[in-house]
């Protein structure tokens, strides 16, 4: 059987597996490179979820995180460790989220560096475990947080089988208080504005308006195949510099959040709504429409809908928004609109 999951694994790819509050995370594919944008779901429900997908966890690269909202982050830690892959961060992304993760403890961000320090001169004497993967040893930037390896990790992470069920971190090696809940295999760091690459792709961060410590939004580029690939959620405008990133883009995954009409007379507490419509909140259906009317080049092959608010908005809204908005441009070659959900992966988008 020459089967659709088989044609998949040669294209470049966009996999939406889950967008909305409740959590986002989105895999974005180019050869032997797979890197998941995101991890907002329980460990166990993205395994599922990629499972679902037809893709396989043990292949990830790298996760790369847009901001430290926790509905891009729950499942983070866990998946990372369970994985062994490295985690791209900006810098102030990262410590927001290790402050997020050790609240009650008021350590610096500078005293949390020197705790791992002292913890991993306390392990010099101890063998590593051997497992970090080869794309790890390529030679990191300069700015590279190397974390200690916690002892009982090599262990857990040997087997992956999320179909039968197993947690993703069995409770023998995790005994209370003794790991550092921010712990990850390895942490790189970028820098909105700047290029860098992981495997076959070239990525471009781009900053977002959004009320989070550095939010970013990606480009990516498939290098060999020359096809490039959007990720922008999470804002509250379209700024300048956010409207010529998405310039020439294959497929762009856009913030469609609220229909205006539908949050004024919703259920949300007046500062709710008052977060969501600021120009650091979430794009709306009509924000979305007026980019693509006025700003969008017309040259994608598809468009996905994302985020889009369960309470405060419909999935029929924001597709006719956006299509009206792309009017005669719409067809069967391009500019396809699609929405990605809350509750299951969004079908690949193969170029
Ligand atoms: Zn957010
Ligand atoms: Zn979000």
């Amino acid at each position: 059987m020459f089967s659709r999951d088989l044609a998949y694994a040669f294209c470049v790819q966009m996999t939406v597996l889950a967008s909305g509050s409740k959590g986002n995370a989105t895999l974005i594919s180019a050869g032997s490179t797979h890197i998941l944008v995101d991890a907002g779901l329980s460990c166990r429900e993205l395994l599922r979820r990629m499972a679902q997908a037809g893709r396989d966890p043990a292949t990830l690269t790298a996760i790369l995180i847009t901001h430290e909202h926790l509905d891009h982050v729950s499942g983070l830690a866990v998946l990372a460790r369970r994985l062994n892959v490295p985690v791209f961060f900006t810098e102030a992304t990262h410590r927001a989220w290790v402050r997020m993760l050790t609240p009650r403890k008021t350590m610096t961000y500078t005293q949390w560096l020197e705790q791992l320090a002292r913890e991993h001169a306390a392990r010099q004497a101890e063998p590593y475990g051997e497992h970090l993967p080869a794309h790890l040893h390529r030679g990191a930037p300069a700015t590279a947080v190397a974390q200690t390896e916690p002892q009982a990790e090599s262990g857990a992470i040997a087997v992956l089988n999320a179909e039968e069920g197993e947690p993703c971190e069995p409770e023998e090696v995790r005994p209370e208080g003794k790991r550092d809940p921010a712990f990850l295999p390895a942490v790189e760091y970028f820098q909105a504005g700047q290029r860098f690459s992981i495997g076959e792709i070239d990525i471009n961060p781009f900053t977002i308006p959004h009320d989070a410590a550095d939010p970013c939004g990606f480009v990516f580029h498939a290098r060999k195949e020359s096809l490039r690939m959007a990720v922008a959620t999470d804002l509250g405008y379209v700024p300048p510099n956010v409207k010529q990133a998405l310039r020439d883009v294959d497929v762009l995954l856009l913030e469609s959040n609220h229909d205006l009409e539908m949050l004024k007379d919703g259920p949300y507490p007046w500062s709710v709504k008052q977060r969501v419509l600021s120009r650091v909140g979430h794009l709306s259906n009509a924000a979305a429409a007026e980019f693509l009317l006025r700003d969008y080049d017309g040259g994608a092959h598809t468009i996905v809908l994302g985020h889009l608010s369960e309470q405060n908005n419909l999935p029929e809204l924001a597709k006719l928004a956006a299509e009206q908005a792309i009017g005669d441009r719409l067809s069967l070659l391009g500019n396809r609109v699609v929405l990605a959900g809350q509750d299951a992966p969004l079908e690949a988008i193969c170029l």
